[in-house]
């Protein structure tokens, strides 16, 4: 499942910059989650890095998004060879230039 966080947020930024999957952003409010890029931390992590840091226990898991663990370690494959996300292997940066 993805996760999502409720309006028990307090927009403390600490979260943000944890998500290897630049799954976090700003919302309206409050900080969201974007379901597309959360893989629960599966492929980079033990355990999801969000909910482990946040001060106030806001991000429980998504219903709307059930994912088995196999469809979270295909949507991070996805996430990687599109080159999408940090930790993307070097092979999907432009080689490097040739001298003339
Ligand atoms: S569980 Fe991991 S991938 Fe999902 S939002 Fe939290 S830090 Fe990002
Ligand atoms: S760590 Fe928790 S309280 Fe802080 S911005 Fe993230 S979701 Fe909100």
């Amino acid at each position: 499942m993805a996760l999502w966080i409720t309006h028990e947020c307090i927009n403390c930024d600490v979260c943000e910059p944890e998500c290897p999957n630049e799954a976090i952003s700003m919302g309206p409010e409050i900080y969201q989650i974007d379901a597309a890029r959360c893989t629960e931390c599966v492929g980079h992590f033990d355990a999801p890095q969000c909910v482990q840091i946040c001060p106030v226990s806001c991000i429980p898991v998504n219903p709307d998004h059930v994912e088995s663990p196999e469809q979270l370690r295909a949507k991070y494959r996805r996430l990687q060879a599109a080159g999408d996300a940090p930790g993307a292997p070097a092979a999907a940066a432009s080689p490097p230039a040739s001298l003339p």
